[in-house]
């Protein structure tokens, strides 16, 4: 294993062990939606983060990495963005990194289409922010926190 590699590995498990075993809610959300973001199929799939390594199927999508899973997974070694969603770090202008609904998840997750009205757990955003300020110390993840956050602006200027 190169350098580089371990490096990674090291990254990203120390960013899951932030998140640890929190979750958007206090109760288990997927009783709201059925589990509407496990619903795996081969069209779709969670993005992983830069030299993310996961146990699933991987497919390339217009140049991103996708990790595939059939609506099942072994809890500890799912993607962090599964661990995360529907949140993303997203970083401002001013390169703060401030916690907000994945817009891009609004069509899947409850939640984010009926953001103002729940309660969520206020620890699980903060470790999602802290993961965050972990990620974008490394320059790819930056590069792709950055890019991810443009993107996210440009969905949400169509939508105003
Ligand atoms: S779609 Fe949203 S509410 Fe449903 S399980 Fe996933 S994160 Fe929870
Ligand atoms: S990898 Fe696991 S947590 Fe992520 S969408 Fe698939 S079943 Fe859900």
């Amino acid at each position: 294993m190169t350098e580089k590699e371990k490096y990674y590995i090291d990254l990203y498990k120390k960013a899951n062990k932030m998140i640890g075993d929190k979750t958007p809610l206090k109760k288990d959300c997927g009783t709201v939606c059925g589990g509407a973001c496990c619903k795996g199929d081969s069209d779709t799939g969670m993005l992983l983060f830069p030299f993310e390594e996961t146990s699933l199927t991987v497919k390339e999508k217009d140049g991103v990495r996708l990790a595939v899973c059939e609506g099942h997974c072994s809890r500890s070694e799912r993607p962090l963005s599964c661990r995360i969603f529907p949140f993303f770090p997203y970083v401002t202008a001013k390169g703060k990194i401030k916690v907000i609904p994945d817009i891009r998840g609004v069509n899947v997750c409850p939640l984010v289409s009926h953001f103002s009205e729940v309660k969520f757990d206020r620890g699980f955003l903060w470790r999602v922010k802290k993961v965050g300020r972990l990620l974008y110390a490394d320059e790819a993840c930056r590069d792709f926190l950055c890019e991810t956050a443009r993107e996210i602006d440009s969905i949400l200027s169509i939508m105003e």
